[in-house]
């Protein structure tokens, strides 16, 4: 595997890629990598000619100083891990790779309603940095596709947008399936922060997806949110439900029918007091 902590030289690698006709698959992360992240990049590499990963833990998309600081880092398990599913490259940059500038002043982006609802006005100025290092990286490694996952549903969508419509690039925009632990747990870097009760009732987000599956075409979306979160504040650990959603998959807007759209998801975010987890499912109409 080629190990590339240099923008120059990951970008010569696979424009010559790319100048051979070659497909190049591109799967951001931020490292602390499990199955979830494998699994994006196990669909990357069974698409194309090659696989790149990079691993940045990007300050400018933290809105809390810190969780960025504790966010986990296992960079040498990671490695092995790349290595093991058979990934042709990692670029591994450091901050001024990815911003040479002296400051973090980038263009402030306009995603519509898609930047204004859950996560957008839970986390301010989380996605206009997103936004920030997906541009920069692509501009590094301007893939054939782009691998994101499901698990952060608003985040695909507006990465999709910024990247064929706001930025207007070749780049295809994949979203790939939640993967989750036994008891449905959707894996997440930040899980490891959890207490072991916490970790127990972290469940409370799947079971409450689950449930509201179950129950469309039954109970109204209003009356599932209703009860979802009377139940979800129930339980012993939980701090705080910031919001449980149940929307128009492609423009994030809450239904009041379930004929209101083609394709529905809820989505849910949580506080717990060591760490604050999100999770979202398929209602109706699931991509997959
Ligand atoms: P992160 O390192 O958390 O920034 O995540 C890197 C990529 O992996 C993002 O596209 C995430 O949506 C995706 N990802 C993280 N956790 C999961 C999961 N449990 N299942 C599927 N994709 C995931």
């Amino acid at each position: 595997m080629h190990i590339f902590k240099n923008a120059t030289d990951i970008s010569q690698y696979v424009s010559s890629l790319k100048a051979k006709g070659k497909a190049v698959g591109f799967v951001p992360t931020m490292g602390a990598l499990h199955d979830g992240h494998l699994a994006l990049a196990e669909t990357a590499i069974s698409e194309n000619d090659a696989c790149v990963i990079s691993i940045f833990v990007n300050p400018t998309q933290f809105d809390e100083k810190s969780d960025f600081k504790r966010y986990p880092r296992t960079i040498t398990k990671d490695l092995a891990l790349i290595e093991s599913i058979g990934c042709q490259a990692l670029f591994l940059p450091t901050e001024t790779q990815i911003y040479p500038e002296e400051s973090y002043e980038s263009p402030q982006y306009d995603f519509g309603e898609l930047g204004r609802v859950m996560e957008a006005a839970k986390r301010p100025g989380h996605f206009q940095g997103v936004a920030q290092v997906i541009r920069r990286l692509l501009a590094i490694i301007p893939a054939t596709r782009l691998y994101l996952g499901q698990k952060d549903f608003q985040q695909v969508k507006i990465v999709t947008k910024l990247v064929t419509s706001t930025l207007g690039l070749a780049t295809e925009v994949r979203m790939c399936p939640v993967t989750r632990d036994t008891d449905g747990l959707a894996m997440s870097s930040r899980n490891v922060h959890l207490s072991h009760e916490e970790r127990n009732d972290a469940r409370v987000l799947y079971e409450n997806l689950a449930w509201a599956k179950s129950q469309v075409n039954r109970l109204a979306p209003a009356a599932i949110k209703e009860q979802v979160l009377e139940r979800m504040n129930l339980t012993p650990t939980l701090e705080d439900v910031e919001y449980f959603e149940i929307v128009n998959a492609e423009t994030l807007q809450p239904v009041e029918d379930w004929k209101d759209a083609p394709a529905i998801v809820a989505c849910t975010a949580v506080r717990f007091p060591s760490a604050r987890l999100i999770d979202n499912m398929y209602l109706k109409g699931s991509p997959y």
